[in-house]
Parts: C-alpha cells; sequence; structure tokens
C-alpha cells in the first residue's frame, strides 16, 4: 500500500531548509551513530565486559586492521596517517598489531566464531611489502583463520602497486581491490598532494585485472581542488571504459584536521577552495546517469556496481546491521557486542598500551536500545531504502510510528516517500543523505561533531 504521495520537486524546495552552499570547514559523512564526540574512556568498563560474554546468537564477526602509512599526506586527508616512519617502525607496528589481535583471540566474545569478512583500511594498506604482508596475514590467520571469509578488502594507492605485489595480495585471499584513484587528471592528482599519478592507476589496474580479483573497486572524488565540469565528465568517461566492477564516489569535505583547512585558516578563509555543495550533488548526479547508461545500478549513496547479482558490500552491510568489528591498529573504530570503541589515535601510546599486554582502547560508548534502532536505521538509510519489517522483527518497533515526524519531515521537502513496507529516498534525497540524516538523531546528537 502506498501510504504517500510525494511533493512537487517546487513545493519540495519551498520547503525544504537552506543547504549550505558553500563547502565549509566540518564533517559532512555519516559513519556511525551516536556521535563519536560522545564515545568516552569513562565508559571503558562496558568494553571489558563486553569482551567477557559470549557472542549475541548468529551475528557475525568481522576485522578491521588499519594500516596508518602514506607515502604522502594528501591535502584533504583526515585520517590518522604517518609519512614518516621507517622499516623498523613499520616492522614494530606490525608485530603490535598481532599481538593486539592475541590479546582478543582468546576472549570469550569470540565464542568460536571465525571472521566472516575481513577489511585492511588506511592510510595505505599497500604501502606495506610482500613480505610483511605474508607475515601480517598468516599471523592474523593463526589466530582466527580465514576459511569462513566471505570478503577480504584490501585498499591501496596505485603508486604503490607492482605485479609481484598485487599476486601477494590476492594469493592473501583478497576479494576486493580498492583503488584509491581519486582522479584521472595528473595536474588534479598532483595539486590535492596525492602520491600517484594516471600511469600508475592505468598500469595497476592492468595488472589486477589480469590476476582476475573477484571484485575491483574505484575510488573517486567529487569536487577536488580544481576539478572542473569539464574534468568530472572527462573522470565518468574514463572511469566506465575502465569497466571496474564497482565505483565509489565521495564528495569532496574539508574535516578540520586536513592540509587545506589549516591553509584556509591561515589565510583567514572561511569557505574552501573546492566546488560548492550543489556542484558537488550535480557531479556525482551526473556521474550516476552516465553509469546507468552504462549498465551500472546505483547501490548507495556512494556506491555503482557492474553486477548486482555478483557485487556485494559485506563489510559494509554487516556492519550497518549490527555485527561485531574486531578492530586493530592506531584510532581505528570496532564493536563488541553492543559496545562501541576506539583504539588509542597517537601512534606511541597505542604501542605502548599493547607492549604492556593491555588493550589499547580509549573511549566507548554502549548505545541505548532506542540509540541502535537510530544508528541502524541512518545507516541504512544510505543504501537509498529500508525495510520497515526488519525493524520490526529486530527492535520490535515500527518505524514508521518511531520516526513519524523525521519521516514527514524528508517526505514534505520532498526527498522520501513510504510505499508498503518500504521507505525510500529519491535520487536529489541519496545525493544529500549525510546531511538529512541528522534528522533522525536525539535532539542533544544534531548537529554533533563527528571527532
Ligand atoms: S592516501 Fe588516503 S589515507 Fe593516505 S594521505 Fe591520502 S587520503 Fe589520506
Amino acid at each position: 500500500m502506498s501510504t504517500s504521495v510525494a511533493p512537487t520537486p517546487e513545493t519540495a524546495r519551498e520547503a525544504a531548509p537552506a543547504i549550505e552552499k558553500q563547502t565549509t570547514v566540518g564533517n559532512y559523512f555519516v559513519s556511525n551513530y551516536p556521535p563519536f564526540s560522545f564515545w568516552k574512556e569513562e565508559s571503558l568498563g562496558d568494553f571489558y565486559s563486553a569482551l567477557e560474554r559470549s557472542p549475541r546468537p548468529g551475528n557475525p564477526l568481522g576485522i578491521y586492521l588499519h594500516i596508518p602509512f602514506c607515502r604522502k599526506r594528501c591535502h584533504f586527508c583526515y585520517f590518522r596517517v604517518y609519512t614518516d616512519k621507517d622499516s623498523t617502525a613499520i616492522k614494530n607496528y606490525i608485530e603490535t598489531a598481532l599481538k593486539e589481535m592475541s590479546l582478543y583471540a582468546s576472549k570469550p566474545f569470540i565464542g568460536g566464531r571465525k571472521p566472516n569478512f575481513v577489511y585492511f583500511g588506511g592510510g595505505t594498506p599497500s604501502y606495506l611489502s610482500v613480505d610483511q604482508l605474508r607475515h601480517l596475514t598468516d599471523g592474523m590467520k593463526s589466530f582466527l583463520p580465514w576459511d569462513e571469509v566471505e570478503e577480504v578488502t584490501f585498499e591501496c594507492e596505485p603508486g604503490t602497486l607492482t605485479e609481484h605485489k598485487l599476486k601477494a595480495i590476492r594469493e592473501m585471499g583478497v576479494t576486493r581491490l580498492s583503488l584509491g584513484v581519486e582522479n584521472l587528471d595528473d595536474h588534479i592528482l598532483e595539486i590535492n598532494g596525492r602520491a600517484h599519478h594516471t600511469k600508475e592507476i592505468a598500469r595497476a589496474y592492468g595488472y589486477a585485472r589480469e590476476l582476475e580479483f573477484p571484485q575491483i573497486n574505484i575510488d573517486l572524488i567529487a569536487g577536488m581542488v580544481e576539478e572542473t565540469e569539464a574534468n568530472w565528465r572527462e573522470n565518468v568517461r574514463k572511469t566506465i571504459e575502465m569497466s571496474p566492477d564497482s565505483v565509489t564516489i565521495y564528495q569532496m569535505e574539508i574535516p578540520y584536521n586536513t592540509t587545506i583547512y589549516r591553509q584556509m585558516k591561515v589565510e583567514g578563509k572561511l569557505v574552501a577552495p573546492v566546488a560548492d555543495w550543489d556542484t558537488k550533488r550535480r557531479w556525482v548526479s551526473y556521474a550516476y546517469s552516465e553509469f546507468e547508461k552504462a549498465g551500472y545500478t546505483v547501490g548507495s549513496a556512494y556506491t555503482v556496481v557492474k553486477d548486482k547479482s555478483k557485487t556485494k558490500f559485506v563489510y559494509r552491510d554487516k556492519l550497518w546491521a549490527g555485527a561485531d568489528l574486531l578492530s586493530l591498529g592506531v584510532a581505528s573504530f570496532g564493536a563488541i557486542n553492543g559496545t562501541h570503541y576506539q583504539n588509542h589515535h597517537d601512534f606511541d601510546p597505542y604501542l605502548a598500551k599493547v607492549s604492556e599486554n593491555e588493550f589499547p582502547v580509549y573511549r566507548a560508548l554502549t548505545p541505548t536500545a532506542d540509540e541502535r534502532l537510530i544508528r541502524e536505521f541512518v545507516l541504512q538509510l544510505k543504501l537509498g531504502e529500508v525495510s520497515a519489517r526488519y525493524f520490526n522483527e529486530k527492535f520490535n518497533t515500527d518505524v514508521v510510528t518511531r520516526f513519524a515526524l523525521p519521516l514527514e519531515t524528508l517526505r514534505g521537502w520532498g526527498f522520501l516517500s513510504i510505499d508498503g513496507d518500504r521507505i525510500r529516498l529519491n535520487r536529489e534525497g541519496l545525493l544529500q543523505v549525510d546531511r538529512l540524516l541528522h534528522e533522525f538523531f536525539l535532539p542533544e546528537h544534531k548537529n554533533a561533531r563527528y571527532a
């Protein structure tokens, strides 16, 4: 039964609040809920108790490892990365991550589970040498074998990939290779501080194809410094020509800890030197239409996939449905038995804690039942539609009643409709989903900083 008729775009524009036009400093992307600024050291007791409990029946286990090394720091980067660590420091880091994993491996929350998915994020996991990667992954498998994994994702910076290294990555069991391409123009790559050039992208992509990775993903960013309409169209055209299995497109945001923001501060500027939000949304919208013409399907606010029946994002989908995530490495975010946690975000304190046989966790949060419901609802809404039945069965809550006000608000703005069990965002809503999600937050979390 259709319970709504979306208003015309004209009425929607009248009703919707003013969208921030310019790109100013701050985090736009909603990656979790409640916001990280509510995670506290005082809640670490919850984390330690969560480790000692058996897992919730049927809840899958994933592993995330943060590799915080990069060849150069991109000017828009807000991740915890280091460009000055020598091979001794890197070796030490790998040993520490393995030791950290050993601390977790015997805890009751594992409950005999084997990992369902593994994710190597960064930073640049492909910065590691073949020997380092083999040692690392053999060690990880010795604690928790990968024979039941559905997906192993590995983020790469194209300039760090050789054929030899890609072979080793494939042999390790990686199923999804994610290439941080970002742009296909050398000038734009350079002025945004990227370490690689287009020649390296083409070479790495060619090797990866020959090695038949089950899924190759290309990351693009809409709105890098000096991006133009014509160049963006070229990016889209060239990416379609490469024919990757999936493409992830982010809209450029400028968080506080970026080089671009530091420069803005020096120059006394409030507006970042990148495209405004309307332009970035229009560029992503253009990309989605072109990919659709080429046979791709829009799978979320940020992804298009070539073959929906074969291309999965296990890591994303399981996490957004409340899976446990054993998270390792500096600054990484995890979740165990309903408690979220984050590791120390500086290199030396992280290493020091693990060397003392202690968990390197510095803040945690156990969401209430209502916060867990909001978390899953907002994260899954990034897929473009959610099932009300799913929430009824899992949380015993009718989300159409629980979220009556925000749903009506988004519907009034012309971005959302409810059709029987399905709550759907239209394309315009999907392209600005992160700002709309705040409507579902509890009042104390609205507009909180994601840091
Ligand atoms: S490669 Fe990625 S993680 Fe490394 S500096 Fe650039 S944006 Fe940051």
